[in-house]
């Protein structure tokens, strides 16, 4: 039987984190998204350089590697490698400018982000420009509630939404809670697993856990300050 193929929403979409390294809590979340915004356009950012984070282990050459071999098989998502290639730290900020001045003043464009990194959004670089630039589209995830208070709860509050008509409407501006599947999954306890020698099998791709082991990636001896040591 033929299957009526819904046009696809011309939109871009920004899936940004760390992915140190990227594991199937991740993958799913990005594919459910794709699939409910059903977007022309969805991309997965890696962080060049996370100015809010001090502790991560791989290098930024690294992450990429891992993503690419994950999302190997995923041709409807890309991965934007702007902020590996852009030297220095990376701001999320001058990253979706930049894409703006790319995709022009009135294409609708949606950074996706979890509750988590919603919850602490206030401490991003010119944090009060994201929704001038974007629509922000925050992944609930049931142990991690909207916590959001002061100026961040002030900016976000009138702009929430309650459904993603409202996203195709203007470019920028609208807060969407979407509810996504969540594995518990993180990178964090993925790391800890591998240094402590246990199989991280099952939680991410093989081909990553492949690339890791290749790679001497977070092993216990490379907790050192001197960052990872690469065999
Ligand atoms: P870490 O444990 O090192 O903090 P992480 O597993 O949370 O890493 P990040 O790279 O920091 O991964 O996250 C990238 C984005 O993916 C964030 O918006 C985060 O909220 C979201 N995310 C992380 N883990 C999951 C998961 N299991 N399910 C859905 N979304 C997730």
């Amino acid at each position: 039987m033929n299957q009526i193929k819904m046009p696809l929403h011309a939109a871009t979409v920004v899936f940004g984190g760390t992915f140190d390294p990227v594991h199937f809590g991740h993958l799913r979340a990005a594919a459910e998204l794709s699939q409910q915004l059903a977007v022309d356009d969805f991309r997965i950012l890696p962080a060049g350089q996370p100015p809010h984070r001090t502790d991560t282990l791989a290098t930024a050459t690294q992450r990429l590697t891992m993503l690419e071999l994950a999302l190997h098989e995923h041709p409807g998502i890309r991965i934007d490698d702007r902020e590996i290639r852009r030297a220095g730290p990376s701001y999320m900020a001058d990253t979706l400018a930049e894409i703006r001045a790319e995709i022009g003043p009135t294409r609708p464009l949606l950074l996706a982000l979890g509750q988590d990194a919603a919850n602490q959004l206030d401490r991003w670089h010119c944090w009060q420009q994201l929704p001038l630039l974007a629509h922000l589209l925050v992944m609930t995830r049931p142990d991690n509630a909207p916590t959001y208070a002061g100026k961040l709860e002030q900016q976000l509050r009138p702009r929430k939404v309650a459904d993603t008509q409202a996203l195709w409407r203007k470019a920028a501006g609208a807060v969407l809670h979407l509810n996504i599947t969540e594995l518990a999954i993180s990178s964090t306890d993925i790391r800890a697993r591998i240094a402590s020698g246990s199989d991280p099998a099952f939680l991410l791709p093989a081909s990553v856990i492949a690339y890791i082991k290749a790679q001497g990636l977070y092993r216990a001896d490379d907790a050192s300050p001197a960052g990872p040591v690469i065999r």
